[in-house]
């Protein structure tokens, strides 16, 4: 049986936020980071739940891919403050940080509703204000953790895409790449399905058409938008079908390593497309046709898929291989078995179309160094 969910309310446009006053709200957390709060974003949502006479507590510490400690130290702030909304505001980070600090203070107060959760973007990256998903990183054994519970998929996404105008290019081309990475992924994965195949679909058709030009020109809010909506959309396709071993490799590489996470995945992407390339060939060939590459054959196809992305890099200046990524050999030799480790211990392996064996996941590291 396929199944597929849509449960977030999604608004999107330039009054987004006025939504927030209209819901019966006592207290509100405002889970951000402190680049959110020196551009005057977190003020200009203060100032609506100001208008509503919503008090608000400010969370403002979360750190780019959150800890545990952050999370622990929000969560205990979400009990003091007894708040019925949890409110994100920011690129993944801040937004996976708000999910699991509601997820825990409502386990951890075991009864009653939970908050709602209301999540703004101000990346175009990640979905997350559309997954169950959050990740969450142990800076102890630099390890990511996924937690996947339906808890997670946050009531309200507000996309207002004039809080992605101030992403720098470097950021907008890697959470762009992630936006590529979720929508193919979730396009050749074993749960795969026509529904979620629609959102893959568009998110791909305007990777293509628009990262480029949001990457060139910030202040162009067409593309700006675009990517925005096509990252909520590949959010809700990989959030039916689940991912692939792009992610396990790049969970694995970026935790060790420091990458943002959309580079790892960019500079990944090729070599799980090779490795895939007999079981999902089919699929790989449909991508290219609907952006208009050569696809006569499935190995055509694939081929072509490959060297756009290639060449969509290119221009993004995202390296192709992990050795351009400020990694020092002697340290990715001797991290290559952990890597491997924890790359084949990753939940997005099982949705991967083709099982990689342990041998194989370290060979795709090696290819891809
Ligand atoms: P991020 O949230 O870590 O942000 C990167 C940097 O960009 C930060 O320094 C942040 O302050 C800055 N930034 C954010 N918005 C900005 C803006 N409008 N203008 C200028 N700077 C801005 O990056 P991300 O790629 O959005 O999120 C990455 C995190 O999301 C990782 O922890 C990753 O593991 C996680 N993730 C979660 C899911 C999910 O479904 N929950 C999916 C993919 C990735």
């Amino acid at each position: 049986m396929a199944h597929f969910k849509q449960p977030t309310q999604i608004c999107y446009g330039e009054k987004t936020m006025n939504i927030i006053e209209t819901l019966p709200l006592h207290h509100a957390m405002l889970v951000t980071d402190l680049f959110m709060v020196k551009v005057g974003f977190a003020e200009r949502v203060k100032s609506v739940l100001d208008r509503a006479s919503i008090p608000c507590n400010l969370f403002d510490s979360v750190e780019p891919e959150p800890s545990l400690e952050t999370v622990t130290e929000g969560t205990y702030a979400l009990l003091e403050n007894k708040s019925d909304a949890v409110i994100a505001l920011g690129g993944g980070s801040a937004i996976d940080a708000a999910k699991a600090i509601m997820y825990f203070a409502h386990k951890a107060k075991g009864e009653g509703g939970k908050p709602l959760l209301i999540v703004i973007p101000t990346t175009s990256g990640t979905g997350s204000e559309v997954t169950s998903f959050s990740v969450v990183t142990d800076t102890k054994s630099q390890t990511k953790i996924p937690i996947v519970d339906d808890l997670l998929i946050p009531d309200l996404a507000l996309l207002d895409p004039r809080f992605t105008r101030t992403v720098p290019p470097g950021i907008t081309a890697d959470t762009g790449m992630d936006v590529l990475t979720h929508a193919i992924e979730a396009y050749v994965s074993v749960d795969a399905n026509i529904f979620a195949d629609i959102y893959s679909e568009r998110a791909i058709k305007y990777v293509f058409r628009y990262l480029v030009l949001a990457f060139q020109n910030g202040d162009d809010m067409q593309a700006r938008e675009r990517m925005m909506v096509a990252s909520c959309m590949a959010g809700t396709a990989f959030n039916n079908c689940g991912l692939g071993i792009t992610h396990s490799l790049a969970h694995s590489l970026g935790a060790l390593f420091h990458i943002p996470h959309g580079k790892a995945n960019a500079v990944l992407l090729p070599y799980s497309i090779s490795f895939n390339s007999l079981e999902a060939g089919e699929k790989y060939q449909k991508i290219a046709r609907l952006v208009d590459l050569p696809a006569s054959s499935i190995a055509i196809g694939t081929k072509s898929l490959i060297l756009a992305i290639q060449n969509l890099k290119e221009q993004l200046n995202i390296p192709s291989r992990i050795r351009d990524l400020n990694i020092e050999e002697n340290d990715f030799r001797n991290a290559l078995d952990e890597l491997t480790d924890k790359a084949f211990h990753d939940p997005c392996c099982k949705k991967n179309p083709r099982k990689p064996s342990r041998e194989e996941i370290r060979h795709l590291f090696q290819k891809a160094w």
